[in-house]
């Protein structure tokens, strides 16, 4: 079982200001889904694709056009859904929010509005140290991206590229829980791990494919309290709301710029407006966007194009059975049966990849020990040379060899570390390189006390000095290991030490 503080952490506290100030954070987290086709077109998906070449007749909203609905999409967010332990809606709708924009060649986005697929849920977490904490998700609703305008390609003109246009989002909402920068950034990346592991989204946020809105307010402290008492938002401060975040330490930036520009403000006497800003990386500030428009500005009303979308309790319930094993369960039972630390068990669990890799080492081995090779050896090992677990050129049989090799005393720990070495660059199996290179650990103990008989009888002033202070006896342990090339068994080597040199 995972051993798990359900305590709030303490809120970021702002310093520097007249009062103390608390932070609350609520996002409208836009990920877009994994799938070849458009939300409502057979246009293809693919990122980086030559400018307006994946443009079906409706996405450019030719007259006329009718969108289809991709059933693959809807799919992906009752998948979505379902991990977070959410409501799923078995009826839902989509609705037009209507504004104009040069990429946006409808005149609307098709959203859910009213009637979202996806109702409330929850995510776990965690910040570290066994603290964790359940976040609120209000909904998840689908919707098309817009397309894309370059102004920056000439000086007079700007050019707009439809590819993005129609292509899938889930928009998930979180309630206002976040109390920290380092908690948003914490929700945002397990939501990544999560969809990563459902295979929903890719999490790519270089790319645009995962992003967020980050809605940032400051209170007195305990006025959060009140608000979670009665759900009323009226003790809470008036939100700012900062656009197209799609960066961890950006995210994190972000919030503690505004929210101290939020200080500044009500600390003067003024009041916080309701706004849509924009952060500018280069000067570390926001900047006013727009002010805050509501849903009457954009006129929402049921596309008149689609059907309302009823979906079977059966077919929910056939996606359900199918969920993989999720990052809280997977590390829940690593704790459990490989007897791991939290920290280990969260490093290995981070992506699927990793977590049956490691799956693949410590099957029937020592856990602890394959989690550590893993941990430090192999992952360091690629990291160094800017590779990861999918071109590893270990395999789990390798390095399991390795492990077994450790584990039934065949090597000591220094050897294994030359052993791993020759395995990565080389290839091979490990027991027929120990056997071929004369890799053996020596637990002959005839061999190592000659060695140790040898090392005595050269060193008489250290003999002396280990009769004054034993704990110089160390220094002897590291001759023969020396003597020996590594080779020698750790263990008979203390031994041996603490016979000859011992009282
Ligand atoms: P809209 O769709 O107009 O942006 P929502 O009611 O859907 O408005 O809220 C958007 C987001 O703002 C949600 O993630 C919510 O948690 C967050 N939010 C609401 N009130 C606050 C607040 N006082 N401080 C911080 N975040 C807030
Ligand atoms: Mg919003």
């Amino acid at each position: 079982m995972l051993d798990l503080t359900y305590e709030l952490p303490k809120p970021k506290v702002i310093s520097g200001a007249k009062h103390d100030w608390e932070l609350v954070i609520g996002l409208e987290v836009h990920a877009q889904v994994s799938s070849n086709a458009k939300l409502f077109s057979g246009a293809s998906t693919q990122f980086g694709a030559e400018p307006n070449s994946n443009v079906a007749f409706v996405d450019a909203a030719m007259p006329g056009m009718l969108p289809v609905i991709n059933e693959y999409c809807i799919e992906q967010a009752v998948r979505t859904g379902l991990a977070l332990k959410a409501q799923i809606n078995l009826s839902s709708a989509f609705d037009r929010k209507n504004y104009f924009y040069p990429d946006l060649p409808q005149g609307y986005q098709i959203s859910q509005l009213y009637h979202p697929i996806v109702g409330e849920g929850e995510v776990l977490v965690e910040l570290g140290n066994g603290l964790a904490r359940n976040i609120r998700i209000e909904r998840i609703h689908m919707e098309q991206d817009a397309g894309k305008s370059i102004h920056d390609m000439d000086p007079n003109m700007s050019f707009v590229d439809l590819n993005r246009t129609g292509v899938c989002l889930m928009e998930i909402v979180s309630r206002p829980d976040m109390r920290s920068p380092e908690e948003a950034a914490a929700f945002v990346a397990k939501l990544r791990q999560i969809m990563r592991y459902l295979g929903t989204c890719d999490g790519n946020m270089q790319n645009g494919n995962m992003r967020a809105d980050v809605n940032v307010s400051i209170c007195r402290p305990g006025q959060y309290e009140k608000y979670q008492e009665s759900q009323d938002f009226a003790h809470l401060g008036t939100r700012c709301e900062i656009k197209n975040m799609n960066s961890m330490r950006f995210i994190q930036q972000a919030i503690i710029v505004e929210a101290e520009r939020q200080i500044k403000i009500v600390e003067a006497g003024g009041s916080v407006a309701q706004e849509t800003r924009l952060y500018d990386v280069e000067k570390g500030e926001t900047r006013s966007m727009r002010s805050k428009e509501e849903a009457h500005d954009y006129r929402y009303f049921p596309d008149p194009d689609l059907l309302p979308l009823e979906i079977e309790q059966a077919w929910v319930d056939e996606i359900a059975a199918t969920l993989p094993e999720l990052p809280d369960a997977k590390k829940s039972r690593f704790i459990a049966d490989f007897g791991l630390s939290d920290y280990d068990a969260s490093v290995l669990t981070a992506d699927v990849e990793s977590a049956a890799y490691f799956e693949a080492v410590a099957e029937g081995r020592n856990g602890k020990l394959s989690a550590n090779w893993v941990i430090n050896e192999l992952f360091g090992r690629l990291k160094a040379d800017d590779k990861d677990i999918a071109n590893c050129p270990v395999t789990p049989a390798q390095l399991g060899g390795i492990i077994a090799l450790i584990s039934a005393d065949t090597i000591s720990g220094k050897i294994a570390k030359d052993l791993f070495e020759i395995v990565y660059s080389e290839g091979g199996d490990p027991a027929e390189i120990v056997e071929t290179r004369g890799m053996k650990q020596v637990t002959d103990t005839g061999a190592i006390e000659a060695a140790l008989d040898k090392i005595i009888a050269d060193n008489p002033a250290q003999v002396e000095k280990v009769k004054v202070n034993p704990k110089l006896a160390g220094w002897f342990v590291g001759q023969v290991m020396k003597a020996t090339g590594g080779k020698a068994n750790p263990k008979a080597v203390n031994q041996l030490v603490a016979q000859k040199l011992g009282d």
